[in-house]
């Protein structure tokens, strides 16, 4: 089948990527990004894109840096990120698409459904309008994506960036700290360079003008004491630019013909450092629905279900551990922009409901189907397989007594006593009844 995907970050390309494996004809739309930015990935991602087969793409990342933070004026350094310039992750990713789609330097302006098709305008580089037909559209234009209906926001956030020289003032690492007003992350990657970035309340259109927007960023960067001393000696590199950051879901991502992946269907506080994992884990899970809407249409509503579904749980796991972070910084509870993140979203009552054995939508080679699997509160859609494991068979193995441990584990269900082993151990955590 042919599809069109338009968008070349993260989200569009392993989308395309995992398409094309299941044996479609894939077109990627590839239009330069409106802002440019540095980010900081873990190893979840690192793994992601290898499982996506896009290894080639990791050679940008920068060797691992350690994380400092001052949340709630406590100094701490745990963990470690790698550091990317994202123009140069993005090329590196179009250029090993070049193996799966047809690039187009084009732009998609509008798409229309007409019967069973969708009719896409697209205005190329050289500023030529033309239409190309395909049985499915991917939107994964990032935040910006116009449209996709009703969405649930968080307050209006914005991020301040601007780059500096700093010569060997610091060695490579990121830097956390908060004030009245919000966060602020710098990032010192090798080379002398460096990248603060400050997260305030508001929108960027509201900061308009390149010298409003750097009196504003140079009196909130007084504001990081912290990070002022480790810039005390910096050079301001280039202008500020700003980002748009507002949490923000759709409540239907997916329709007949048209499925949004990525930021474009779940966009998340930056504070998260999740987005790229996320936009990764979402395209696995675009890719299955839309063969399935495709090429098995007697399970296209449970497609539909399934992708909707995981969209809204995905957001709102993740906006949840959100505010119980804001909430860990306690030194300015009724400041505007911590009391907004404080409260949002609105605590719902727990659901303390048991783990129980349901049947639900799975992802199954590159289709969704349904299948029996374990709900828990922390895991709300359901573990159907634990390292390749299947759970629900294996909880029955040693409820009747037929498995002792994970050798004959292992042996019963033909996986590596390891893995075996990985979900025996999860399965004791959960206390699942019979
Ligand atoms: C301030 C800030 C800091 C962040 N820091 C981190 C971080 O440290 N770590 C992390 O993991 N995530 C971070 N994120 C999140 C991360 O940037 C996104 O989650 C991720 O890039 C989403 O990938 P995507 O492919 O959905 O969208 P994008 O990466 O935004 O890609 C969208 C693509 O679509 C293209 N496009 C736009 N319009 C059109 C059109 N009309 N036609 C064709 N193409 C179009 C764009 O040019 C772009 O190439 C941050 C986000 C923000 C705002």
């Amino acid at each position: 089948m042919r599809i069109i995907v338009a968008g070349s970050g993260p989200a569009g390309i392993v989308t395309a990527g995992e398409l094309a494996r299941l044996g479609h004809q894939v077109t990627i739309l590839a239009a330069p990004r409106s802002s440019d930015g540095l980010e900081g990935f873990s190893f979840r991602v690192v793994e992601g894109l290898r499982a996506a087969g896009l290894g080639e793409a990791l050679a940008e990342l920068e060797a691992p840096v350690p994380r400092h933070s001052a949340w709630n004026g406590h100094a701490q350094s745990a963990g470690s990120e790698q550091l990317i310039e994202r123009t140069s992750f993005d090329a590196a990713l179009l250029a090993a698409a070049s193996r799966f789609a047809d690039l187009r330097p084009a732009r998609l302006a509008a798409a229309a459904r007409r019967g069973e098709t969708i009719a896409a305008r697209i205005v190329t580089a050289e500023g030529a309008t033309t239409t190309l037909n395909a049985d499915f559209l991917i939107d994964a234009r990032g935040r910006g994506a116009p449209g996709g209906g009703r969405k649930q926001s968080g307050p209006a956030t914005v991020a301040l960036c601007r780059r500096y020289d700093i010569g060997n003032a610091l060695l490579p690492s990121t830097w956390l700290e908060t004030s009245p007003r919000g966060w602020a992350w710098l990032a010192v990657p090798e080379n002398g360079r460096a990248y603060l970035q400050i997260t305030v309340a508001g929108k960027p259109d509201a900061l308009s003008g390149r010298r409003q927007l750097d009196s504003v960023f140079e009196a909130l960067a007084a504001e990081f004491p912290g990070i002022a001393a480790h810039l005390a000696k910096a050079t301001p590199k280039a202008p500020v630019f700003a980002r748009l950051s507002t949490a923000s879901a759709c409540e239907e991502a997916a329709r007949e013909r048209v499925l949004r992946v990525g930021d474009a269907a779940l966009a998340l506080d930056p504070l998260s450092g999740h987005g790229v994992f996320e936009a990764i884990a979402g395209a696995f899970a675009a890719a299955a629905t839309v063969n399935t809407m495709l090429c098995r249409p007697r399970d296209r509503a449970l497609a539909l279900r399934f992708y909707n579904e995981r969209v809204r749980s995905t957001f709102a796991a993740r906006v949840t551990s959100g505010r119980a972070y804001y909430q860990q910084e306690e030194r300015w509870p009724g400041a505007p922009f911590w009391s907004a993140r404080r409260n949002w979203p609105p605590e719902e009552a727990a659901d303390v409901s048991s783990p129980a054995i349901q049947r639900r939508p799975v992802i199954d080679h590159g289709f969704i189907a349904e299948a029996e699997v374990i709900v828990t509160p922390e895991e709300p859609r359901g573990v159907w397989l634990r390292d390749g494991v299947p759970v629900v068979a294996l909880w029955r193995l040693l409820e009747s007594g037929a498995i002792d441990g994970p050798e004959t584990a292992a042996q019963a269900l033909g996986v590596p006593v390891p893995a075996a082993a990985r979900a025996l151990a999860w399965l004791a955590t959960i206390k699942l009844r019979g």
